[in-house]
């Protein structure tokens, strides 16, 4: 029996309510795969789209008078958290009942601590919700404080940092939830950035990547495995050339070395390839895989995947 801690990418989830519901009943069944052979299985999961719909929903409805203020940032995160994990707990909860399996699905709506002194901080990098025209942008800069650039010709958005995850506030409620036999899901979306100031938490409009934020979950309740499921079976390099090479192994140095190589998609794979490494290294025995949800079951009995390890 392992620990193991899930990340879910976009893949696993859906761009719509129907469909996502539609999605995560496929998505339950190699989780519950892990769980019927034994194993303790937290799940993390991307919002990306989920908390963008939100926000966007939520500017809109206040820009046309609707609702009284604009939401912010991190109560569309808590929102999205909200809302997929419903959709897992469902999910999964009902593939659980169709084999037997007395388990419930929980939940967590997860702050996760960052430093207001980041670097990230004076660099926000992610755009997110609503494209506004020039003059629009500057008012809501002014009014707000929002940081708006100008995205790829389409607009002008608020760009927002993303700051490293230090520590998962909830994780002894985690803990207490596994250790009773129960199913998380938990730090959705790289989880609520929150700052600590004078001993008090705030919510802080930010992203916390959430291969980095499964990460730290997963030292942090000692996981033996963090397994990243996303589009692809396996880590490659010259991804998308003729001459492509997929590893099924992959050790620390030789990630360092690939990712200077610029193997690795900025935002996309190189995130996960560096969370893999950071868990591989954290302790003597803990082991990262990355590969294709369909795949999970295969990874774990060591017949697919990428596995970074030292
Ligand atoms: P997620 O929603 O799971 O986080 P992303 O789209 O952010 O997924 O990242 C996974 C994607 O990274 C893959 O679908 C693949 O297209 C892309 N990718 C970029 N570089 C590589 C690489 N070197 N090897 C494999 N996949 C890569
Ligand atoms: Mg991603």
């Amino acid at each position: 029996m392992s620990r193991i801690v899930i990340a879910l990418g976009g893949n696993a989830l859906g761009n719509t309510a129907s469909e996502q519901l539609e999605l995560v009943r496929e998505t339950a069944k190699p989780i519950v795969d892990l769980i019927a052979e034994g194993n303790q299985v937290v799940i993390a999961h991307g919002n990306g789209p989920q908390v963008g719909m939100i926000n966007l929903g939520m500017s809109t409805a206040a820009a046309a008078g609707a609702i009284k203020a604009d939401m912010p940032f991190p109560e569309c995160g808590a929102m999205s958290q909200g809302y997929i994990g419903y959709h897992l707990q469902n999910a999964i909860g009902n593939e659980l009942r169709t084999r037997a399996i007395h388990k419930e699905v929980v939940t967590v709506v997860t702050q996760v601590l960052v430093d207001e002194n980041d670097s990230a901080f004076q660099h926000p990098t992610k755009p997110v919700g609503a494209f506004y025209d020039k003059e629009t942008a500057e008012k809501i800069s002014r009014e707000k404080g929002y940081t708006m650039v100008e995205d790829a010709g389409r607009g002008y958005r608020q760009v927002v940092p993303s700051p490293k995850p230090i520590d998962v506030i909830e994780k002894n409620a985690v803990e207490a939830l596994i250790a009773a036999g129960q199913v998380v899901v938990t730090v959705g979306g790289g989880g609520i950035p929150v700052v600590r100031r004078d001993g008090a938490l705030y919510g802080t409009p930010a992203v916390i990547d959430k291969d980095f934020a499964s990460e730290k979950l997963a030292e942090l309740l000692d996981a033996d495995e963090l397994i990243i499921l996303t589009a692809v079976e396996k880590v490659a390099i010259n991804y998308n050339k003729p001459d492509v090479q997929w590893l099924s192994r992959l050790t620390p140095e030789d990630a360092e070395k690939y990712s200077a190589q610029g193997q690795f998609a900025p935002g996309s794979m190189l995130p996960k390839v560096q969370a893999a490494v950071m868990f591989a290294r954290s302790k003597k025995g803990r082991k990262a895989i990355i590969t294709s949800l369909h795949k999970a079951l295969d990874a774990i009995s060591g017949k697919t995947g990428t596995v970074v390890e030292m």
